[in-house]
């Protein structure tokens, strides 16, 4: 067992790492997991950032978040490249243990575990990441200026996606594997009425193909089995997310969709001491500049709780 921290960080994306400055800084000593992984979180998967201010020409994403996680470090962050594989976080001092079993104890623990955009599971789709293949209009979808691209689902997401996109590109086909949407019917007649917008229905995509770049997709559709190719240089893939949150099931409340929830606008779970930041709260949002703001305020919310304490 070790000695009792001030604060236990547990994820490493911009959430964890603007957490960690902001306690290192505050002269808390935080201990960060930042998982064995997956190291520096989702924008370590992707290639220019051209969305986080201060970098006028942008910033390629790991070369963003090693910089996040050095200035972490100059001020005294503790990292560790594990993951956290149980908690408990009744009692004033938490304990979090450690792949190989060892038991970390903090009065404070910042959740920023992030959140898993859902894959389609194909061949491609991880190489051409960043080369075509996006998981976020907001973030991408200015790359795509003039182009024909794909959206992928038939959710909220997907017709914000799309909607949003339409504003750029030459053309937005969004490919559903049913024959009606589940979005919402306001979303669905924006699409509808969206003149760039197409629909492929009860389709899923076969193939992704391209070497270096996305060339095109297979489509396959599934009540006939019949395949056909669809010309894009985008792919955009919408559905659906999933919070990292198993950790903290039955101990954090976490709301319909698992993600878990604070006391907006502060980053207060319902367990003292405890706070959350980044993705693994955010269904709307979902950016890396969001979530280093939160990271921040849940540094913040700790030092103000344990200075409280003392
Ligand atoms: P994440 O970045 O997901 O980091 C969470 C971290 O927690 C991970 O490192 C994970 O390993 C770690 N973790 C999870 N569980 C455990 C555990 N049990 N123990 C230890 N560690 C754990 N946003 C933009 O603003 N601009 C962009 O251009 C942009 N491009 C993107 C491109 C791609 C391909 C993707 C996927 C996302 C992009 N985003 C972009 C979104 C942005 O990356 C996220 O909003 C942001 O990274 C969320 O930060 P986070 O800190 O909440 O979580």
């Amino acid at each position: 067992m070790s000695d009792v921290r001030n604060v236990i960080i547990i994820g490493s994306g911009p959430a964890g790492y603007t957490a960690a400055l902001y306690t290192a800084r505050a002269s808390l000593k935080p201990l960060v997991f930042e998982g064995a992984v997956t190291a520096g979180g989702a924008l370590m998967n992707t290639t220019e950032v051209e969305n986080f201010p201060g970098f006028q020409d942008g910033i390629m994403g790991p070369e963003l978040m090693d910089n996040m996680r050095a200035q972490a470090e100059r001020f005294g962050a503790e990292l560790l490249p594990d993951d956290v594989v149980s908690v408990d976080l009744t009692g004033e001092i938490k304990t979090v243990t450690d792949t190989a079993g060892t038991v970390h104890q903090a009065k404070s623990i910042i959740v920023a575990t992030g959140s898993q955009h859902r894959k389609l599971g194909l061949p491609n789709e991880d190489a051409l990441s960043g080369r075509g293949v996006s998981w976020c209009a907001t973030c991408d979808g200015f790359f795509f200026k003039d182009q024909d691209i794909a959206v992928i689902g038939g959710g909220d997401t997907a017709m914000e996606e799309a909607t949003f996109l339409s504003r750029f590109a030459k053309s937005v086909t969004i490919v559903h594997r049913r024959d009606t949407l589940r979005a919402s019917k306001a979303m669905q007649e924006r699409a509808f009425a969206d003149p760039k917008i197409s629909f492929v229905w009860d389709s899923e995509v076969a193939e992704i193909q391209g070497d270096q770049k996305l060339s095109g997709l297979k489509l396959r559709n599934v009540k006939t089995g019949e395949l056909s190719d669809l010309a894009v240089t985008g792919l955009f893939i919408a559905i659906g997310h999933d919070p990292r949150t198993e950790l903290f099931k039955g101990q954090l409340e976490l709301d319909e969709e698992g993600y878990l929830k604070v006391d907006a606008p502060s980053t207060r779970t319902n367990v003292t001491g405890v706070f959350a930041a980044g993705d693994v709260v955010d269904h709307t949002y979902r950016q890396a500049i969001t979530a280093a703001g939160t990271g921040c305020s849940a540094a913040l919310d700790s030092e103000r709780f344990l200075a409280a304490l003392a």
